[in-house]
């Protein structure tokens, strides 16, 4: 039998539900009786439990995607032990797969007919897309933006990672780990007006010292 499978993508800032939406439609998967699977790239392996939790209070189990599993391999290994292929493979923080993942998933795709989504941010607090989004974006078939919204009202775009006193920081790795309250999402006018209240007050005192002079 000739299976029709497709490698979506989900995407939004941070706090705009995607694990929410993931474990919303595993529910789902689980009332209609359908086959699916949970996975997730391990940034911090100190974690405890294979488990992707929302923050309203629900979770699944999930297999760990390490930086060097090959999932086109795990897919035939699932297959080899269940006897049938996985129809529904549900990923989350997809922005952190590399590409090579990325290509072997859309291998199961085009190979075993699965459908494999995936739900990740677009880009990093410096405003880059993240390898696994960048091929996402370059080869899935369905892209759906999920969207949310900024103080203001406009739609949120950057994940602004700030400090303790609240200032937005620009250096720094791409991935801190155990860090996820440091970020805030926001639209990209906020975004620059913040960055420039921010040089104004931090310039302030040099333009003083030099009035001085
Ligand atoms: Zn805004």
């Amino acid at each position: 039998m000739y299976r029709k499978g497709k490698l979506y993508f989900r995407y939004g800032t941070m706090g705009s539900a995607k694990t929410a939406l993931l474990l919303t439609t595993a529910y789902n998967f689980e009332e209609r009786h359908m086959d699916y699977m949970c996975m997730k790239p391990v940034v911090d392996t100190r974690e405890s439990s294979n488990v992707i939790r929302s923050r309203i209070g629900i979770e699944r189990e999930c297999r760990w995607i390490y930086a060097n599993t090959n999932l086109y391999e795990l897919a035939r290994e699932l297959y080899k032990e269940k006897g049938r292929l996985v129809d529904w493979f549900l990923i989350d923080e997809a922005q952190f797969l590399t590409a090579a993942q990325v290509d072997q998933l859309s291998r199961v795709v085009d190979d075993f007919g699965s459908n494999v989504i995936c739900y990740g941010l677009r880009t990093d607090f410096k405003t880059n897309l993240f390898e696994g989004s960048r091929r996402l974006f370059e080869i899935a078939d369905t892209i759906d933006e999920i969207k949310s919204t900024c103080n203001c009202g406009h739609k949120t775009i950057v994940n602004a990672r700030i400090d303790s006193d609240g200032n937005i920081v620009e250096e720094g790795a791409q991935v801190e780990i155990g860090g996820d309250d440091r970020y805030v999402a926001v639209c990209r006018r906020c975004w620059r007006r913040k960055r420039i209240e921010q040089a104004a007050r931090t310039a302030l005192p040099l333009e003083l010292e030099e009035a001085d002079i």
